[in-house]
């Protein structure tokens, strides 16, 4: 018997595995929720919710096939081991994880398992993550021909089989209570699919110009992180009907096609840095909790500012904006990227937290906790790549670029809805407006210098920039800087180590 395993990629179209796996005389279509996995601490009970729908819609999709989806709960060894004593395992088919530590390393135990049983497991890539990579020379290239690649099509019928399937736990008996959500994003592939299309059809217009409000980018962005993480979609197949849609936007007169050709631009180079990211946790697994560049590493205390760490956890730092996305993101678990970016890099320089806390509390706030973008995208909002330019979100600017109005503000923080457009980023200026709401925790603009002085300080250092070159080597994007190299190469034959920084 082989078995398809589904992981991170709850759907039967352009599944590689599935679709291979079926190939097989008797295949299992299985899905195992891990008790150990959901007590993790970046794990919770929003993610679950969306899980749960994900895994109705493929038993949806598999049962119009022929076979219903087999749950199992507990430990993947063991149920792998009962599954093999009961019907002799012959082949397992997946798609390669690149998820949190605790799954890299229960893959790892395994992988020597399933050698030592003589069961063969065989492990696709799902995305333009690539196992074994040396450098990122060339990765573009092989993302794209990844990328074109004709999605893989689920058999017309597979063996019914009567394989015994257990209920999907509840979130309670999970021990994963809720945790402040009040308005959840719908999982499932059907609801994916309404997204991808309404998108590319109507949402996407103005997606350029108004991702980067969080009055307007709940609308006008795709919302597809959640499905994308989970796998209902598979990022080839937005890609590829992200496509086809440029190329009828192109044949549009050019009075209908509006702000359509940047924004569909911007979409589809943001697709290619969710396999960018990932790649980079793919090479190095423990940057989920070590700094890329090793200077930072006794940079911040975690035990020093707990104070500071509830405040901006729970919203109450006396930063309308700060705290009006943090509240927002408890009850919706979604919040766009430059808020998301704000948030963090809030935390890390202003409240000067370790991201390895911070990091780990905002992975159990978004609904599309997706490990190898998170933590990368978290040490680049903290300064600790090495790699990336320090960039410090003034919270104060930020809500007065995004939300100029404070709609937003007065929405989450309603402590704040009768003060006056004047004082709405900065209510501490009028006492009549403060009663209600906090002091600033930090004194922005000191707080701000402090911050920049010591990790600038850091980044002059020549040890510095010898390790930042090897990181570049191993992480760094190679396209803002391809021109730069060629030039360089050109003109005289230089050695790229020596000269990037
Ligand atoms: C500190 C921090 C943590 C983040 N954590 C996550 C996370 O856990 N999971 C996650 O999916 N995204 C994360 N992001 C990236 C980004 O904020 C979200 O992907 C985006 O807001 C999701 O909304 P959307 O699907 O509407 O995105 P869209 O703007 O419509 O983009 C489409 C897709 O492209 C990818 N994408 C978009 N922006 C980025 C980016 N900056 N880096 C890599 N891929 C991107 C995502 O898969 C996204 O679904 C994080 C960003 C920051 C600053």
């Amino acid at each position: 018997m082989h078995i398809a395993w589904f992981k991170r990629d709850l759907r039967v179209w352009d599944n590689e595995a599935f679709t291979n796996a079926c190939k097989s005389k008797l295949v299992m279509p299985l899905y195992i929720i891990e008790p150990e996995l959901w007590q993790q601490d970046d794990l919770s009970y929003r993610q679950y919710n969306f899980l749960e729908d994900c895994l109705k819609d493929l038993d949806k999709d598999l049962k119009k096939i022929g076979q219903n989806l087999i749950i199992k709960t507990g430990d993947a060894l063991e149920i792998f081991n009962d599954i093999n004593n009961q019907y002799g395992i012959k082949e397992i088919w997946s798609h390669q994880e690149t998820w949190n530590f605790w799954t890299y390393k229960r893959d790892l135990k395994l992988k020597d398992w399933f050698k030592s049983k003589n069961i063969k497991w065989n492990e696709a890539s799902q995305n333009g993550v690539i196992r074994g990579l040396k450098n990122r020379d060339g990765w573009s290239k092989e993302w794209q021909r990844r990328m074109n690649i004709l999605p893989y099509e689920p058999p017309k019928k597979i063996r019914d089989y009567k394989f015994i399937s257990e209920k999907i736990p509840s979130a309670k008996q999970l021990g994963l209570k809720n945790d402040g959500i009040e308005i959840l994003q719908k999982g499932g592939r059907y609801e994916g699919l309404r997204l991808l299309k309404s998108f590319l059809n109507k949402r996407g217009k103005n997606y350029s110009k108004e991702m980067s409000s969080p009055l307007t980018a709940h609308y006008s962005s795709s919302r597809l992180s959640a499905h994308i993480a989970f796998g209902t979609l598979s990022i080839k197949e937005i890609i590829q009907q992200t496509i086809n849609r440029k190329r009828e936007i192109q044949k549009l007169p050019k009075d209908e096609k509006e702000n359509w050709p940047r924004s569909i631009n911007t979409f589809s180079s943001r697709l290619r840095w969710h396999c960018h990211f990932i790649q980079k946790l793919e090479d190095q697994p423990d940057i989920e909790f070590k700094n890329m560049h090793s200077s930072y590493n006794k940079l911040r205390n975690e035990k020093d500012n707990n104070l500071f760490f509830e405040r901006w956890k729970n919203g109450f730092t006396g930063y309308p904006m700060v705290d009006a996305c943090m509240r927002s993101l408890i009850k919706t678990g979604w919040l766009n990227f430059r808020m998301r970016a704000m948030l963090m890099s809030f935390a890390s320089y202003h409240l000067w937290l370790p991201w390895q806390k911070t990091s780990k509390y905002l992975a159990t706030l978004f609904i599309d906790y997706e490990p190898g973008i998170h933590y990368s995208q978290s040490q680049m909002q903290s300064g600790t790549t090495g790699i990336n330019a320090i960039r410090i979100y003034n919270p104060i600017k930020q809500g007065i670029d995004h939300d100029p109005d404070g709609i937003f503000i007065k929405k989450w923080v309603p402590e704040l809805k009768n003060v006056p457009k004047k004082y709405i980023h900065m209510p501490w200026e009028d006492k009549n407006y403060i009663k209600e709401y906090n002091f600033p925790i930090v004194e922005e603009s000191l707080a701000r210098k402090v911050a920049a002085s010591k990790i600038y300080k850091l980044r002059k250092e020549q040890t510095h920039k010898i390790e930042s070159n090897k990181i570049y080597i191993k992480h760094g994007s190679r396209k803002p800087r391809i021109k730069k190299i060629k030039k360089q190469a050109k003109n005289k034959k230089v050695e790229i180590q020596k000269n990037l920084f």
